[in-house]
């Protein structure tokens, strides 16, 4: 397969900015190159521009070569990039499943891209074919949320399987939720799938929402494209200093995963006792999907509690369904007591 077809022209062409710490990248006594303030306050030079440090402790961890990682100012930069160096405006189409993430189809308007949503199964699974079928030769990008956002499942293996196969168009496994996870990632097939792209982020099981730090996995070929038109420092000297502290501390990390997840089989074994909980969807990640007689009255009902979940009432195959965020032991109590309180009424 070849990915340059699937380039757009004006980046093949492009000549990238070229910043001072691309010019010289070594290490000297006296920096007079990028004209930054010389006084030290701890924040006075520019960032490293490929975030070398994080990326090779990155590779560490998720056993992919630093060639392979591309970081970028939360996924959602990651996911625009995807979009700005693949798909023509107002020419290409984008498919994904149907309901998912909401930034995919924020992103496909704001490049003038139509996004061609896929309904997915009762039970949110996926139908691989409805998505092939939806796909034409203007087809850049198919995206898959799995762990998906907002129904908490993986979607099946052999499904996506059908999708990477196919060879057309690159295929972005958005993987946000994969360390809540007991199935394996995707990055074990990147050596297999050129057309492959695996995002995740440090933003939910690492704890760094606040810092906005992406990744994407994807063979050499892309992530040289998507360095080309990233901003040049696109991860601050604070997030790369804080991802690389998070990433170190891999012990603390493994704690709290542990009791999100103990914390996740206490909650659903407590909604699945409340009557006015009608269903509770499976779920591979840190939230789970419920079904209620009247989603926005309960959810009226815990806001003036202070308890704030996520009404997805409106998505597809969500009718009067809750997003409930696992929080921390104290606070899953009080969304139970609230829950429990509303019940009596
Ligand atoms: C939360 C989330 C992200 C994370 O985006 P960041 O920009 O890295 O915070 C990406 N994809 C999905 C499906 C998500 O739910």
């Amino acid at each position: 397969m070849d990915i340059t077809k699937l380039i757009r022209k004006n980046i093949i062409n492009l000549t990238p900015y070229s910043s001072a710490r691309d010019e010289f990248d070594h290490v000297a006594e006296v920096y007079l190159d990028a004209n930054e303030n010389p006084f030290q306050n701890g924040f006075n030079r520019y960032p490293d521009p490929y975030q070398s440090k994080v990326k090779a402790r990155l590779s560490k961890i998720k056993g992919i070569p630093a060639t392979n990682i591309l970081l970028g100012n939360g996924s959602d930069e990651v996911l625009d990039l995807i979009y700005r160096a693949f798909c023509e405006p107002g020419v290409d189409n984008v498919i994904s499943h149907n309901p998912s993430y909401g930034m995919y189809p924020v992103l496909s308007e704001i490049n003038n891209l139509t996004l061609r949503k896929v309904n997915l199964e009762t039970g949110f699974t996926l139908n691989a074919q409805k998505m092939i079928d939806a796909s034409d030769e203007q087809t850049k990008l198919f995206f898959i949320c799995s762990p998906n956002n907002p129904s908490g499942n993986i979607l099946a293996r052999e499904e996506v399987k059908k999708i990477l196969d196919l060879q057309k168009g690159l295929v972005v496994i958005d993987e946000a939720y994969i360390d809540f996870a007991e199935t394996d990632s995707w990055l074990s097939e990147l050596d297999n799938y050129p057309n492959l792209i695996v995002c995740q982020t440090l933003s939910k099981a690492w704890g760094l929402a606040g810092l906005r730090v992406g990744m994407c996995f994807a063979s050499q070929e892309i992530i040289q494209v998507l360095n080309a038109i990233k901003p040049p420092y696109n991860v601050n000297e604070l997030s790369q200093q804080a991802a690389l502290k998070v990433l170190n501390e891999e012990e603390n990390f493994k704690t709290n995963l542990k009791i999100i997840l103990e914390e996740k089989l206490k909650m659903e074994r407590e909604l699945d006792g409340l009557p006015c909980i009608l269903k509770r969807y499976p779920s591979d990640a840190n939230f789970i999907l419920v079904r209620v007689n009247d989603a926005k009255v309960l959810y009226d009902y815990l806001m003036e509690r202070q308890i704030i979940v996520r009404n997805r009432s409106k998505e597809y195959l969500c009718d009067n369904c809750l997003r409930l965020t696992i929080g921390t032991p104290e606070e899953n109590q009080r969304l139970l007591m609230g829950i429990e309180d509303y019940n009596r009424i």
